[in-house]
């Protein structure tokens, strides 16, 4: 097999025996990155992740993140190129990269155990063949295939913007009372859900909405986008409730929530990363000095937004780019992440940021996340507003 190439170390004799181990670590990394299957890699240390158009998102399983365990997937994973990011602590690599942090080992010994399991480890490996495990790693022929086609460039944002307004439009004209009644329970009344143009994708129009999508683009454009798998079918099928990323007025992207209890997990996405802050839009019309909340997640968002708060939402607490930063310079912005570990960290990590710009951030802190808050207690939008006013004060006269 592959051995004989390992082992042909040369005239290495001379050569100092730590870089020789490093080279020959180095060799091995690439050996193990050729023949891994990155997705039951992956899928061992995260089996709930979920598989969205050759990525994986999860909860980031990390032990040193110390993450809370709850809340939006935070770990996101390339399949093509075996890449992972933890939004969070925004900490990402390669597979070796990972398997140090989980196993918190070093680089040599983290290539060292993979090449063993994988049945790359030169002399004194162990297993070979018949260890089931090197077989589950590695990919198989068609496998491969599958990779290669994945590898193809994402589809530009002109033609993911089209793909994505058409879906929108096309679930729009199916019955959206199932969907909206969803969200009415959950404090967002059908104006405010209207205007951030979100939709229902019904059960029942499953195969009508995919053959008029089939209809109106190419085979490879809708599997590129991830709004089709390599079969040729809808993967929006368990997440049926449609939030458009606009920009401009232009839907450039989407997440779809599932609204059945259990379902986990309960995100699903097309591909590519989050484009954009969810409502940016908002910013548009608002006055400079105004007050614009930074929340997490659509929910929070559009809680704020049906009750007259400018708000714009991260996926996941640490989703915050730093280049989102600057439509943001001429409000006062107040954070008001979810009251856990990860919201608080993000919170403190932003305020930092803000500040290097010469920015202020002014944060709240509820006991619950913005949408608990607003729906348990008859006087949320006073109590909010007199939240914002103490947190805000002297903001105006810093400026
Ligand atoms: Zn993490």
């Amino acid at each position: 097999m592959r051995r004989g190439r390992l082992t042909r170390t040369t005239t290495a004799m001379r050569v100092e025996s730590s870089s020789a181990e490093r080279e020959r670590a180095l060799k091995l990394r690439d050996e193990i990155k050729r023949v891994i299957e990155y997705r039951s890699f992956y899928l061992r240390y995260c089996p709930n992740a979920h598989l969205s158009g050759g990525r994986l998102q999860t909860l980031c399983p990390i032990p040193a993140h110390a993450h809370s365990g709850t809340g939006q997937p935070g770990l996101s994973i390339d399949l093509t190129r075996g890449l992972f990011h933890c939004f969070s602590r925004d900490e990402g690599g390669d597979a070796i990269r990972f398997y140090e942090l989980m196993h918190e080992v070093k680089f040599s010994r983290a290539v060292g155990e993979l090449a063993c399991e994988l049945g790359l480890a030169g002399r004194g490996r162990r297993g070979g063949g018949g260890d089931g495990h090197a077989l589950a790693l590695r990919a198989a022929p068609d496998e491969a295939a599958t990779e290669q086609e994945a590898e193809r460039e994402p589809l530009s944002s002109e033609r993911l913007n089209h793909v994505c307004e058409k879906f929108l439009a096309t679930c729009r004209a199916e019955d959206q009372a199932e969907g909206f009644n969803y969200l009415a329970r959950r404090g967002i009344d059908g104006g405010t859900a209207r205007r951030a143009g979100i939709v229902y994708f019904p059960r029942r129009a499953y195969r009508r909405v995919m053959c008029r999508m089939q209809k109106a683009f190419a085979p490879e454009e809708l599997r590129r986008s991830g709004l089709f798998n390599a079969r040729a079918r809808l993967t929006f099928y368990r997440h049926r409730l449609l939030f458009p990323f606009r920009v401009e007025g232009r839907a450039v992207y989407l997440q779809a929530r599932t609204t059945a209890a259990g379902v986990e997990p309960r995100w699903h996405n097309l591909k590519g990363g989050v484009p954009s802050l969810y409502n940016v839009d908002v910013l548009d019309e608002l006055a400079s000095g105004s007050v614009v909340y930074l929340v997490e997640g659509f929910t929070d968002t559009l809680t704020l937004s049906a009750h007259n708060f400018a708000a714009v939402g991260l996926v996941g607490a640490g989703g915050l780019k730093p280049e989102w930063l600057a439509p943001l310079g001429r409000f006062r912005v107040v954070v008001a992440l979810d009251p856990d570990a990860a919201g608080q960290r993000a919170a403190e990590r932003y305020g930092e940021l803000f500040a290097a710009r010469g920015l202020t951030l002014s944060r709240i802190s509820l006991p619950v996340d913005v949408n608990d808050f607003f729906r348990h207690r008859p006087a949320a939008a006073l109590e909010f507003a007199l939240l914002t006013e103490a947190a805000t004060e002297g903001m105006r006269d810093e400026g």
